[in-house]
């Protein structure tokens, strides 16, 4: 916190979010972050013991965190998750579309059920954040979508063909989304290698052995945390679109 500029803090303090997929990785640091920069946190996943577990352990600090059930695969989910925001807390200033899952494999595995499981998650769950957050932000006249892509969106590799293409279509969904909106503010980030779970969701054995030794340069999630933090302290009409982050020594 010591570190913090006047600025970030002022951004951030106050702000109602809702991070989806909080649970772990990504979505914990950046409810963590936010919530002990003084954001009013909302934590949505389906392991609920761990969300508990998390809003415990800030509310100890001070820090105002609530948790909901949350599967990005059902619609009602999204909308009840967004709702208890506004209905609850009175607005929604920050939705932050984190949830998703990469079990890479190759296509002849014909791992067909793993392909849809991501574009349930990794597309449609954020396609139904937007639709859950736009009236909103409507009503309000404000808001900030922020959607965790990945470097993932910009080459294929073996393996990786349905998640790069999940990640591709978030990040056109952004781009969309901003172009047609002058109220609302969108962020993509993009994180290279990241320190989470991410990798438990591989069945593919050779792909599980091969993503263990890429992923032995992962950067703390925690520096994914502060990208998503620079976004949002921005002044309201200073709009991040995008930020990567890489670790310093990932090709
Ligand atoms: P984790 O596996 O640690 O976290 C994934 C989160 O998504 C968990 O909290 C999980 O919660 C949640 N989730 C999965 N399915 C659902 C669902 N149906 N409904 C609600 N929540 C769900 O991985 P990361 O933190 O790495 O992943 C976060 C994001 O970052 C993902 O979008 C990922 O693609 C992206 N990313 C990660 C990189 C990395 O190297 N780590 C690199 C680039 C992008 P639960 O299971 O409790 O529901």
């Amino acid at each position: 916190m010591s570190t913090m500029t006047q600025n970030e803090h002022a951004g951030i303090a106050g702000k109602v979010v809702a991070v989806t997929g909080a649970s772990s990785g990504i979505g914990e640091a950046t409810a963590r972050h936010l919530a002990r920069l003084g954001a009013h946190v909302i934590v949505g996943a389906r392991r609920t013991d761990r969300l508990e577990t998390l809003a415990k352990e800030l509310r100890a600090e001070g820090a105002r965190v609530e948790h909901q059930a949350l599967d990005v695969t059902r619609r009602a989910s999204v909308e009840a998750f967004v709702g208890f925001a506004r209905n609850r807390l009175g607005r929604l200033d920050v939705l932050v579309n984190n949830a998703g899952l990469m079990p890479l494999s190759p296509l002849a595995a014909l791992h067909v059920e793993e392909w849809e499981r991501m574009v349930d998650v990794n597309i449609k769950g954020v396609l139904y954040g937007i639709a859950a957050a736009l009236p909103v932000f409507h009503a309000q006249g404000h808001g900030h979508v922020i959607n965790v892509s990945s470097i993932a969106a910009y080459r294929v590799v073996p393996t990786a063909a349905v998640y790069c293409a999940t990640k591709a279509a978030v990040n056109f969904i952004t781009e969309g989304l901003r172009q047609e909106s002058r109220t609302i503010r969108t962020t993509i980030i993009s994180p290279g290698v990241t320190e989470s779970e991410l990798g438990r969701s591989v069945t593919h054995a050779e792909t599980a052995t091969w993503l263990a030794e890429y992923r032995k340069h992962a950067i703390p999630a925690d520096a994914i945390a502060r990208a998503v933090a620079f976004a949002i302290a921005q002044p309201s009409g200073v709009d991040v679109n995008e930020v990567v982050v890489r670790p310093t020594g990932q090709p």
